[in-house]
């Protein structure tokens, strides 16, 4: 069922004042279709089974009616309302909408509970009595087993995301808190995806549920043609570049994660050729809106930038948006590819990602509901036809527009003195002013992780950068290995490839750089010796980054890092 929403208040749907006022402080004006359709379900105490999407806000679609609901007159200070979330972060972001939604409730206590937390404390907090339990389905369990968590009086039950709890494995264990729940407690399922597996536990364990389906609009716009690239054997800068050589490019947006990130990616950008300038929150407004102008005049076509400085931007001629690095949450995604498609023309998304990226790539399909399409790197081929073309053009435009007389001459005189060939003449010409970007480059070979000769190939394929753009791979070094902030705290690691493996330092950072998306400024002194090999990494590296490069090929070997404690 869909109703219109838009007429209804917080008041309409009889929720009570301490809830209102709560709503009011939270700067909810009106509920939000799903929450406007399940309110009234929830409040009449009957299951509710509600296909909508994160953002929708379906939190508060069932967290208000069941605060409303709950009974706080009696002495019981046992759970009433317990959600089961796939994640620990899910089940935080759960508790703190209940508790602030409740926040002008007295005696009312919510607690999150999930694996990886100390058990001790989560006893003592539910010994203290609670009545709202959120948490993970694994430790709500084993609760429940211990005795620590009693549900006799519980009255309500909500799967959040029950397909994501599906996906990641935790059926098993939602079918058995469900069936250690009381008979009569009112039961709730939400969840974007409606498999084979959720229908049965609906036809399983709620009682004619009153559905709620909300139809988000296409969260992305049909008319953005969405990529990803996975990037590997070169930089995302090196990437990036290829890609601008190759699309047909108007105005491009680049986001990235950190306002350092603008400058660093721009002057990249710049370094290869491009019209690229930074924009982001430590520049005046004035200064950010002169660079937007820039843009919309096309005296500029590139702008890197973050989350926060692109809100609200509106250039028609944007014709790509640039996923440098995946933004925080889905939320972002969306708004950062709104900033092209815009006024009905077709726009351009891209995102660079790293392997280890992939995963949160699936999970904003999921979102978005909308494939991804991965992209191949732009071919030298591609790149190649591309730099004739262009080069033919200009030639082209010499011959048309300039005065040619002087040069004409010149090479008359040139062809007499040499005895050149006029084919030979032209051919010199070419190759000289085919300037910094050479007119035909060779392949990048990138093998698969798993593939043995990985090593070798990288190193070959490094080797061919490094010749291609020598001077720009020199620019990027010193502006980014050299200025790693001094006072960055190392830490010291070895890893099992040395100089026996034929390895050189620049294999060991650009493995690093790329397969652990380590900024390459950030990984410090390397020394090589025969059978392994050590490399400094910021001591606040994470672990899972650790856990993730000790399987990362080098030289034919896995790098198998850990803490030096020779
Ligand atoms: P959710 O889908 O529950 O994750 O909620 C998405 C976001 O919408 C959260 O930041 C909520 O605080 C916010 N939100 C929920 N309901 C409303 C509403 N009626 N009006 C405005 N924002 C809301």
């Amino acid at each position: 069922m869909t109703t219109d929403s838009e007429q209804l208040s917080f008041h309409d749907l009889g929720l009570n004042d301490k809830l209102l006022a709560a709503i009011e402080g939270m700067g909810y004006q009106t509920p939000t279709p799903i929450q406007a359709n399940t309110i009234p379900y929830v409040l009449q105490g009957r299951d509710v089974l509600g296909q909508a999407q994160t953002g929708t806000g379906k939190t508060a679609a069932f967290a208000l009616p069941l605060l409303h609901n709950m009974d706080l007159s009696g002495k019981e200070q046992l759970p009433q309302v317990l959600v089961l979330t796939p994640t620990r972060e899910l089940a935080i972001q759960v508790a703190e909408s209940f508790e602030n939604l409740s926040k002008n409730i007295t005696k009312l206590d919510v607690i999150s509970i999930y694996g990886g937390q100390e058990y001790g404390r989560q006893i003592q907090a539910l010994r203290r009595g609670v009545q709202v339990v959120v948490g993970t389905a694994g430790r709500i369990m084993d609760h429940m087993r211990k005795g620590t968590l009693k549900l006799d009086a519980l009255k309500a039950l909500v799967l959040d995301e029950a397909d994501e709890m599906l996906r990641m494995g935790f059926i098993d264990d939602v079918k058995w808190v469900l069936s250690h729940t009381p008979e009569a407690c009112q039961r709730l399922l939400f969840s974007a995806t409606m498999p084979r597996d959720i229908i049965g536990i609906v036809n399983e364990y709620l009682r004619e549920p009153c559905k709620v389906q909300i139809k988000t609009k296409t969260a992305t716009a049909k008319t953005v043609h969405q990529r990803f690239l996975v990037v590997k054997g070169l930089s995302k800068l090196d990437a990036l570049d290829r890609i601008l050589e190759v699309e047909d490019t108007d105005g491009v947006m680049v986001f990235v994660k950190t306002k350092t990130s603008t400058m660093e990616v721009a002057d990249g950008l710049k370094a290869r050729g491009h019209l690229a300038v930074a924009i982001n929150g430590d520049m005046q407004q004035n200064q950010r809106e002169h660079i937007i102008d820039q843009l919309k005049s096309s005296k500029i076509n590139i702008l890197v930038a973050t989350d926060v400085v692109a809100r609200g931007l509106d250039v028609e001629r944007i014709s790509h948006v640039i996923n440098y690095d995946l933004p925080q949450d889905n939320e972002a995604y969306i708004h950062r590819i709104g900033r092209t498609g815009r006024a009905g023309r077709e726009g351009d998304a891209i995102s660079l990602i790293y392997i280890k990226d992939m995963r949160q790539l699936r999970m904003l399909e999921r979102v978005i509901r909308h494939t991804i399409e991965e992209m191949q790197l732009p071919s030298a081929t591609a790149i190649i036809e591309k730099r004739v073309a262009r080069f033919k053009h200009e030639v082209a435009e010499v011959i048309r527009h300039k005065d040619l007389s002087k040069f004409k001459a010149l090479m008359q005189d040139f062809q007499v003195e040499y005895g050149a060939e006029t084919e030979d003449m032209l051919a010199a010409l070419a190759l000289l002013a085919q300037g910094d970007k050479k007119l035909f480059i060779k392949e990048i070979q990138v093998q698969d992780q798993r593939n043995e000769r990985r090593g070798r190939d990288d190193q070959d394929a490094r080797g061919l950068r490094g010749k291609r753009t020598e001077r720009d791979q020199r620019g990027f070094r010193s502006q980014n290995r050299g200025e790693r902030d001094l006072d960055m705290s190392m830490r010291t690691y070895r890893i099992e490839v040395g100089r026996n493996d034929g390895i050189e330092p620049r294999n060991i950072v650009g493995a690093i750089a790329n397969e652990a998306g380590i900024n390459s400024r950030h990984i410090g002194h390397i020394k090589l010796f025969d059978k392994f090999s050590t490399v400094d990494l910021p001591a606040d590296t994470p672990k899972q980054v650790i856990e993730h490069l000790k399987k990362v090929w080098v030289g034919g070997k896995k790098l198998d890092i850990k803490e030096d404690g020779r």
